[in-house]
């Protein structure tokens, strides 16, 4: 299975400077590795300019930081599937916990995001993870089996597995500076994986797993080495093409 790189700004650059980034990203990266492939996701109004500097640069990929379940309506503020497909989107996040826990959305918002941009044909990453008071209260497993059976409720069992990504980000790693460590991570990652080997029990075991929290430059060959983990999603090295060349080559 390819490492998948992802890059979320959240509400980070205008849409200059994500083209100025999106350009420097593909010059630094040069020639992405056979094993590496890159999703960039910028906030809604930067879409046209980073597709446009990403062009055809092979392996580079884009999507949505969000995205309503519905095909149009009267839905002040929010983003349809096919508007992100339509502005160069082959992806798009669901669950992000910026999205759960400052904007207030429920697992089942959530599962119903998920469910409905896959059959718009969209790919999705659902982002999951704990709390530090649900780690601490002995919760983890619970917290992620409950994210994975309702985010991804609606899901059909013969899902295309090159389609969903998981990202694991417990909430005290994201934007800290604390990571969390490799026993964590390991852990963690294997919960998932037998959750959604239960779940789907034929594509499971090919559903990317993303590590998320606070991934740098010289963290990031560890994490991508450890077993169960396909690729990391990075949110603040993801800002500047230098620091998020040298995680996607790591
Ligand atoms: C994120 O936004 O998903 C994230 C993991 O952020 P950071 O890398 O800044 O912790």
């Amino acid at each position: 299975m390819k490492k998948l790189m992802a890059a979320n700004w959240k509400m980070y650059k205008t849409a200059d400077e994500a083209r100025q980034t999106a350009d420097a990203l593909v010059k630094a990266v040069g020639t992405l590795p056979g094993d590496r492939e890159v999703l960039i996701f910028p906030p809604f109004t930067a879409l046209h300019a980073a597709h446009d500097a990403l062009g055809q640069a092979a392996g580079f990929h884009m999507g949505g930081q969000d995205v309503y379940p519905a095909e149009e309506g009267a839905f002040t503020g929010e983003i349809a599937p096919g508007m992100l497909k339509a502005a160069g989107c082959g992806w798009v996040l669901t669950g992000h916990s910026e999205r759960r826990h400052v904007l207030g959305e429920t697992d089942a918002l959530v599962g119903s995001k998920t469910a409905f941009s896959l059959a718009a044909g969209l790919s999705v990453c659902l982002c999951i993870g704990e709390k530090l008071d649900e780690r601490e209260a002995g919760a983890l497993t619970t917290v992620i089996h409950r994210q994975l059976e309702t985010g991804l409720a609606d899901v059909p069992a013969d899902v295309d597995p090159g389609r969903l990504a998981i990202a694991y980000e417990p909430v005290w790693a994201i934007g800290t500076g604390k990571v969390a460590g490799p026993a964590e991570i390991l852990e963690a990652h294997a919960i998932v994986r037998a959750k959604l080997c239960a779940m789907f029990p034929s594509a499971g075991t090919d559903m990317p797993i993303l590590y998320g929290g606070s991934v740098k430059p010289d963290n990031a060959a560890e994490i991508v080495g450890l077993d169960n983990v396909d690729g990391v999603l990075v949110g603040g090295a993801s800002l500047q093409a230098d620091s998020f060349s040298r995680i996607v080559l790591a």
